[in-house]
C-alpha cells in the first residue's frame, strides 16, 4: 500500500496516513520539518526521503497516538510535555491495530483496507524520546520559520505552528472540521473554557495567516472556521445552549454544530 502525497502549498506536502490522519512536510532552505507523524503505519521515512534530503526536525501537534505514533522513525522530536502520559500509554502496536479497525469503516471504507493497513505496522516500534516544546519557540528552517503557539483544549499539550512566510497555521486537532473535547461532565465546561481561550489566542495572530493546515480530512481550511468554533464555545458557555447526545463512529458524546464546524464535548472516548 502507498500513502497518498499531495503538494498543498509552496514546499509543503500532505502525507495522508491512509485517509485516517494527516501529517505534513514543510521544507525550508536549510532544514525540513515533519509536522506530526501519523499513527505509525509504514512506510514513513522512505516517503519523506523521496521528497527531501534536508536534515529533519519533527514537530508534534499533540500526543494523541494518531499524531505521534510514527515517531519511532525519527531522531529529533519536539512535543509538549503535558501530553506525555497519554502518548506513552497509547504508543503500542495493539493500539495501532485497534485504531485501523475502529476508524477505517468510517474514513477509508473498503474490503480489506484495515487488514492491508495493519500489515504495514513494523514489528519493532521502539519508544521515542523528545524535547519538550515551549510556547513561543521558533524553529528556523532557513527561508521559513515555524512558531509554536500552545493551544490546550483538545488535549493539554496541544500546540499549533505558525508559518508566517506562507501564511499557514498548522493546527492539528485544535481546529479542523470536527473537534473533540474530552472529559467528564463536571470538568468539561472548564475544558471548553480552556479551549475558548486558545481559540481567542489564535485569532490574535489572524493577520499572519490565511489557511489552517489541519490534522484530519481535507487539509486546508479558511481561517474563519476559528470564528465558528468561537461562536460555538460562546453559545455553550455564555448563552446556556446545549448540544445533543450522539454516537457516530468512534465518537460518543454531546455535539453542537455551527455551519461547517462541530464541537463534540463530554466525550469519554
Ligand atoms: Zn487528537
Ligand atoms: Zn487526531
Amino acid at each position: 500500500m502507498k500513502k497518498p502525497i499531495y503538494l498543498i502549498a509552496d514546499q509543503t506536502y500532505l502525507i495522508s496516513d491512509y485517509k485516517l490522519v494527516n501529517y505534513y512536510l514543510a521544507i525550508g532552505s536549510d532544514k525540513a520539518a515533519v509536522i506530526d507523524t501519523g499513527m505509525g503505519y509504514g512506510p514513513i521515512i522512505d516517503d519523506i526521503k523521496s521528497l527531501t534530503d534536508k536534515p529533519l526536525v519533527v514537530l508534534i501537534t499533540h500526543g494523541h497516538p494518531d499524531h505521534c505514533g510514527g515517531a519511532y522513525a525519527f531522531d529529533e522530536i519536539f512535543m509538549h510535555g503535558a501530553d506525555e502520559t497519554f502518548a506513552k500509554e497509547t504508543y503500542t502496536n495493539e493500539f495501532r491495530s485497534y485504531y485501523a479497525d475502529s476508524r477505517v469503516p468510517e474514513r477509508f471504507p473498503g474490503k480489506g483496507n484495515a487488514e492491508a493497513i495493519k500489515a504495514t505496522i513494523p514489528a519493532s516500534t521502539p519508544p521515542f524520546t523528545y524535547t519538550p516544546l515551549i510556547d513561543g519557540q521558533v524553529f528556523d528552517l532557513g527561508d521559513r520559520k515555524l512558531e509554536t503557539i500552545h493551544t490546550p483544549g483538545h488535549s493539554d499539550g496541544s500546540v499549533c505552528f505558525l508559518d508566517r512566510k506562507n501564511r499557514l497555521l498548522f493546527s492539528g486537532d485544535t481546529v479542523n472540521r470536527s473537534i473533540i473535547i474530552f472529559g467528564e461532565h463536571e470538568v468539561n465546561y472548564q475544558a471548553i473554557k480552556t479551549y475558548q481561550d486558545s481559540l481567542q489566542r489564535l485569532w490574535e495572530y489572524e493577520a499572519d495567516f490565511d489557511y489552517l493546515v489541519v490534522g484530519h480530512d481535507e487539509p486546508l481550511l479558511d481561517k474563519t472556521i476559528i470564528q465558528k468554533y468561537l461562536a460555538i464555545t460562546k453559545e455553550l458557555l455564555e448563552h446556556g445552549a446545549e448540544g445533543a447526545y450522539e454516537e457516530r463512529g468512534i465518537r460518543k458524546g454531546w455535539v453542537y454544530r455551527y455551519d461547517s464546524a462541530e464541537l463534540w464535548y463530554r466525550c469519554l472516548s
